[in-house]
Order: structure tokens, then sequence, then C-alpha cells
């Protein structure tokens, strides 16, 4: 089995970290209500992808039975 030559140091550790600490997760905007959502996935607020809904939203469906 793989081992590792040598013991991360902790300033090594420290420093594979912070580089990935400082990367922002990447955001897509939603094609019907503009609102930032994570890419490839259906809208948590509008329930739509690529302007088709998918999920009917809760509060519309409460509407629609009152
Ligand atoms: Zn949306």
């Amino acid at each position: 089995m793989a081992l590792p030559n040598r013991k991360r140091s902790k300033s090594r550790k420290g420093v594979k970290q912070y580089q990935y600490r400082l990367k922002k997760n990447n955001l897509s905007k939603c094609s019907s209500c503009k609102k930032s959502i994570k890419p490839h996935c259906i809208c948590p607020f509008c329930g739509c992808y690529n302007k088709k809904e998918i999920v009917a939203q809760k509060t519309k469906a409460k509407k629609g039975k009152k």
C-alpha cells in the first residue's frame, strides 16, 4: 500500500488549507428569478431549471388549494 514519504508539517498543512479557503464557491444565476444559485441545480427559490418549472413550490401549492 502506498504511504506518504514524510509527515506533513503544521506549517505546510496551514499553507494548503489557506489556499483551499481562498477559493469562493462558483454561483450561477437563475434564468427565471435571477437569484444566485448553485450551477446545474434546480433553483431553490422558484423551482425552475433551464426556464422550466420542475418542482412546484410549497407556497404556490398552498395558494392553489385554498
Ligand atoms: Zn429561480
